[in-house]
């Protein structure tokens, strides 16, 4: 759309400080056909849908892109096998048909097939025999079914392999930590995973390649309203304190579990999306830890439980509880970790303590609240209704303004085409129907053939091939700038201190390429080394400071800063991590200042 042809569209999704620079200094300048708020993947997946209908398009996140729970999933791209169980066919349907979109044509540099076992339990008694063929029948004929909707047959895998029965043996072959006197077998089935904040960010760039502005650390306060219309927002640069204005023809929200203040935008008296918090809490232990080549899906008194493989490590989780504390930082307690160790604990040989635990991080799930109208589409509620579920919402409180909510991540595409259809009945009747399904991300273009060529690739460049498959597996054909990064500076291609599975040049690349512009961007979302380390990324800090300072423009004082912030924030939470309850772990958390514009932050 309003992208300049001669750039590349490489060049043109490039997130710099510049480009931000520039994008802030020329939002005056028009009115905008669409202004999302949040940057989230429900929000950048609006902002990717509007832009490729050629609508000009402005996103603003009052913090980092994927800051909120878009960074915090359990990185499963799937259907949700135990939506089966709760008669759920139409959304595991639908999921399913994402799946294979995402994992087969739109990036399938970032969506890659993760086996998970589904362990079958013995049963004590003289109906054991009876009991075990009823389970095995009963997961078989869903895991079946899954496979069916996913379009998974013998001679079709849309990306994902087929399921197998195993025996006891073939299981404990895959999973030698399962314990064998709780087993009497398993049925193997395949999912999609994700670095769902890493995906945040490549979609944001292909939005901006199309021409959208993306601007992260921009709080809305305000709608700007014209009679009984919308027709612009009121924001704060939480870089500089600063307040500006964005005209627009049509807001739309997408704040997740921050919803209801958007609509508490408007005043008392309108109709509301109502969207409920309910804290989920994921650990991450060392892949030395468990010893199995597989993930698992666990039972659990309330729901279920994933060990998932997740690189050199493996993330356990979730909880599922309400939480009605602070939205920003959602803390885990004392009491989240001890229930995730005991439900993981019953069905491991060797048991897992807190002395294995990595990372932990929490997040909120956004669920909509209130009733149904009977016979209403989900996709196509009005103000008065929602519905309690996984399902999702597009509401028009008032002309001009969309909210949308609910669903999951791996829909988030149908959830942005819905929300920008209804925009769309407000832009006029030549807004072309949402296209992205056709539309893959950068770097899935080249990605397969850049795969085959790996060794030789790596060869030219004097890495090693097994580093050069981590540049792939998290930037696709974009893995060409990195390299272009490390040519002109060779020490860019040493790794990172205390984080050898990272490189220099991926700290660089953040603040350059990937909108970065604060230490915690970088070690907690474009890179996951805040988890995935035992120091959480303190032994990192100041390098990776020193690193950004570079594109950032940072001084010493500046860096200094950034690591003090840092360090502030891993203190917090991990004191958080030793209290009781939400409550008093909320409190520890709440320790540690925002590293964004301390004035405007609490705005
Ligand atoms: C524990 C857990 C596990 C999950 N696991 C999975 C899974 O495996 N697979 C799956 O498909 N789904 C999963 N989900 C669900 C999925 O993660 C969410 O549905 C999805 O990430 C929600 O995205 P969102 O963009 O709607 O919200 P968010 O990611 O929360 O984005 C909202 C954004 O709006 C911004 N914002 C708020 N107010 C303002 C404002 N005033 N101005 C500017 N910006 C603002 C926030 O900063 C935030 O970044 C999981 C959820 C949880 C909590």
């Amino acid at each position: 759309m309003h992208r300049d042809p001669s750039v590349s569209r490489y060049a043109a999704g490039q997130l710099s400080p510049a480009r931000r620079a520039s994008d802030l200094a020329r939002l005056a300048d028009r009115r905008y056909d669409v202004v999302v708020i949040g940057g989230g993947v429900t929000g950048v997946g609006a902002a990717l849908d509007a832009a490729s209908r050629g609508l000009s398009v402005a996103l603003l996140e009052a913090h980092d892109l994927a800051s909120g729970t878009s960074s915090r999933s359990s990185k499963l791209i799937h259907g949700g096998l135990r939506y089966l169980e709760q008669l759920e066919f139409g959304l595991v349907h639908e999921a399913l048909r994402e799946r294979g979109l995402l994992a087969g044509r739109l990036a399938p540099h970032l969506v890659r097939p993760v086996p998970i076992l589904v362990p079958l339990a013995t049963s004590p008694g003289p109906l054991a025999p009876a009991a075990r063929a009823w389970h095995r029948a009963y997961y078989g004929a869903g895991v079946a079914l899954y496979d069916l909707f996913a379009g998974v047959t013998g001679e079709s895998t849309r990306g994902m392999p087929a399921h197998r029965h195993l025996s006891r043996t073939s299981a404990r072959r895959l999973f030698p930590s399962l314990r064998e006197d709780v087993l009497t077998g398993a049925i193997r089935y395949y999912d999609g995973q994700v670095d769902d904040a890493r995906y945040v960010a490549t979609l944001a760039r292909t939005a901006a390649s199309l021409g959208a502005v993306i601007l992260p650390s921009a709080k809305v306060v305000g709608l700007i309203r014209d009679a009984r219309e919308v027709t612009g927002v009121r924001a704060v640069d939480q870089e500089t304190g600063a307040e500006f204005e964005v005209s627009a023809r049509t807001v739309v929200a997408a704040t997740g579990v921050w919803s209801d203040d958007i609509s508490a935008l408007l005043g008392e008296g309108r109709p509301r999306l109502r969207v409920r918090a309910s804290k989920g809490v994921h650990l991450v232990l060392p892949r030395s830890a468990i010893n199995g080549d597989a993930g698992l899906i666990l039972r659990t008194p309330t729901s279920v439980l994933f060990v998932l493989p997740w690189g050199g490590h493996w993330i356990v989780g979730t909880t599922d509880t309400d939480w009605s504390l602070d939205r920003d930082h959602p803390a885990a307690s004392a009491r989240d970790i001890t229930y995730l160790l005991e439900q993981v604990n019953r069905w491991l040989d060797r048991q897992v303590s807190t002395s294995d635990i990595e990372g932990v991080y929490a997040g909120l799930r956004p669920l909509l609240v209130g009733e149904a109208r009977p016979g209403r589409s989900p996709h196509s509620m009005d103000e008065h209704t929602s519905k309690l579920s996984r399902e999702h919402a597009v509401v028009e409180p008032m002309l001009g303004l969309m909210l949308v909510a609910g669903g999951k991540y791996t829909t988030y595409r149908v959830m942005a085409a819905d929300v920008i259809d209804r925009a769309a009945r407000r832009l006029g009747p030549d807004v072309p129907a949402s296209h992205t399904d056709q539309l893959p991300l950068l770097g899935a273009d080249g990605y397969r053939p850049l795969w085959s060529a790996r060794a030789d690739v790596a060869r030219r460049h004097g890495l090693p091939v097994g580093v050069l498959e981590h540049l792939l597996e998290r930037y696709g054909s974009l893995t060409m700038e990195l390299l272009e990064l490390i040519g002109a500076d060779p020490s860019l291609g040493r790794p990172v201190d205390g984080a050898p599975e990272y490189l220099a040049a991926e700290i660089v690349y953040a603040a350059s390429h990937e909108g970065a512009l604060h230490l915690e961007d970088t070690l907690t979302r474009r890179t996951r080394i805040s988890i995935e380390t035992s120091h959480r990324g303190t032994d990192s800090a100041r390098q990776a400071a020193a690193l950004m300072g570079r594109v950032l423009g940072w001084d010493d004082a500046a860096q200094r800063r950034e690591v003090d912030n840092y360090l502030a924030r891993v203190a917090a939470e991990r004191q958080s991590q030793l209290m009781p309850d939400d409550l008093s772990a909320d409190a520890a958390r709440l320790g540690a200042p925002d590293a964004r514009h301390p004035a405007a932050a609490g705005a």
